[in-house]
């Protein structure tokens, strides 16, 4: 069949070559122009590292030399474009390996920021989608290495590469060094042992990750068993340091999970390593999510009258097939315990939420355990309070650093002063202690 579209003519083909050409142009202007204050940060700061720690480095360099022989050591790395390149550390065990980094970025093979550089070996099976990182040059700092540091690295690294991509400006790349920088003072250091099962004054925590702690709970439901589950923080276990009949409680649930900095802190202290930050707050909604897509359904206990019914609106907003069974404030008479507890049955819910508070939250799902029927049982806090809107979470640039605990000291200074600038020393002398008196594991 004759198409209809008339042959374009020589001035047409060429104000078409024309406009392809203007278009590559512009769009290398506009990648150039978003890179070139990024790069000049990077050139002007890495410049100024080398002449100002050059004594520094010139003393590593013969340290290197002196203790093996050579001064550096190169790994081959992909980088910017999935352009291969030498990334040089300084040879040996002394601290300061990295510092002949700065070398690369100069080069302009690296960033300060940016995404974990490669291996050719780890780049082989990227998606598209993954391969955002290859338009920036790879970091010695990155989201994705930070937020894993402090145990918050839930989602993949993908999704940290790209909220750096969509976000990156000169005063972002300065603050994720800066992150880093306390990140490493916090939770860094030397490979440390990951063991499955972690102890801090007698009181058991798995050390998991996110993924593995929502499919077990998923897989508690679908298998109909009874499960228990507590989150426990510094001031939870500075309370089980005292409190024998909490302490019972927490070795009787079927899982403690580690929640909060201080615990990632006393892991580095005992010489482990945690796996993930598995508080409550960014556990709910993981798991409201698959008990959307696995038609499971929550019944909503705890915190203030019309507070839990908010999270339910909220969450069902967000997720339109997820299934509240009930909710109900926590504030009640122990004369009223069994009905609430009918209410809660009778409700058919899969999973139940107690949000009273460590350790009362506990206490009352021990003491109920035999009389409820939904499957699996979580204390949770005040995690409805940030859900409903009420109380605001700490933004992710606090949590990156592990400082949720400032802020939400800031918020509530009154009713929270004694559990974090007490409370939070209090539990790392105890945790060395522990350590010292050699009761690890
Ligand atoms: N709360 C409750 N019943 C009570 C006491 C407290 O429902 O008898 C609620 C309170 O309204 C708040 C939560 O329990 O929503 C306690 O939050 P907190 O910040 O103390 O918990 P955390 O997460 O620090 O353990």
């Amino acid at each position: 069949m004759k198409s209809d579209t008339p042959i374009p003519g020589p001035l047409a083909r060429r104000s078409n070559i024309f406009l392809i050409w203007w278009r590559i142009w512009f769009e290398h202007a506009a990648i150039l122009m978003m890179d070139i204050l990024p790069r000049t940060f990077d050139i002007l700061f890495s410049l100024f590292l080398l002449v100002f720690l050059s004594p520094l480095l010139l003393l590593r360099a013969i340290v290197a030399k002196v203790s093996t022989g050579k001064v550096f050591e190169a790994e081959l790395l992909v980088g910017r474009f999935r352009t291969p390149f030498l990334r040089l550390r300084f040879s040996g065990k002394t601290p300061g390996a990295r510092l002949a980094c700065l070398s690369n970025i100069l080069a302009g093979d690296m960033a300060f920021a940016g995404p974990r550089p490669m291996r050719e070996d780890e780049i082989s099976n990227l998606t598209p989608e993954q391969s955002i990182r290859f338009t920036l040059r790879p970091g010695l700092y990155s989201l994705y290495s930070l937020r894993r540091k402090i145990g918050i690295a839930y989602d993949s690294e993908t999704v940290s590469d790209t909220d750096f991509y969509y976000s990156e400006t000169v005063k972002g790349d300065v603050g994720l060094v800066a992150r880093s920088l306390i990140g490493d003072m916090l939770a860094g250091g030397d490979m440390r042992p990951t063991p499955p099962i972690l102890n801090f004054f007698g009181v058991e925590i798995v050390n998991t990750t996110m993924d593995e702690a929502v499919d077990w709970m998923v897989k508690k439901v679908r298998d109909n068993a009874a499960s228990f589950v507590a989150f426990v923080n510094p001031d939870c276990l500075n309370i089980a340091y005292t409190q024998e009949k909490y302490r019972q409680v927490l070795s009787s649930a079927d899982r403690v999970l580690p929640d909060g900095i201080g615990i990632n802190i006393g892991c580095r202290m005992l010489n482990v390593s945690l796996l993930a930050n598995i508080n409550g707050t960014d556990l709910f909604p993981r798991l409201c999510e698959r008990a959307a897509t696995e038609g499971l359904s929550l019944f909503l206990f705890g915190a203030k009258p019309g507070i839990a019914q908010a999270v339910a609106n909220n969450m069902r907003e967000r997720l339109p097939a997820l299934q509240f069974a009930g909710v109900r404030d926590g504030y009640f008479t122990a004369d009223e315990t069994d009905r609430i507890i009918e209410e809660i049955n009778h409700s058919n819910a899969d999973i139940l939420l107690v949000a009273f508070g460590a350790p009362k939250q506990e206490l009352w799902l021990a003491e109920n355990h035999a009389k409820l029927k939904p499957c699996v049982r979580l204390g949770v806090g005040g995690l409805f309070d940030f859900y409903s809107g009420q109380m605001p979470r700490a933004p992710l640039w606090m949590r990156e650093i592990g400082l949720e605990w400032t802020w939400r000291l800031l918020h509530e200074p009154g009713r929270l002063w004694r559990r974090y600038l007490i409370g939070n020393p209090l539990f790392l002398f105890r945790v060395w202690k522990q350590k010292r008196m050699n009761a690890y594991p």
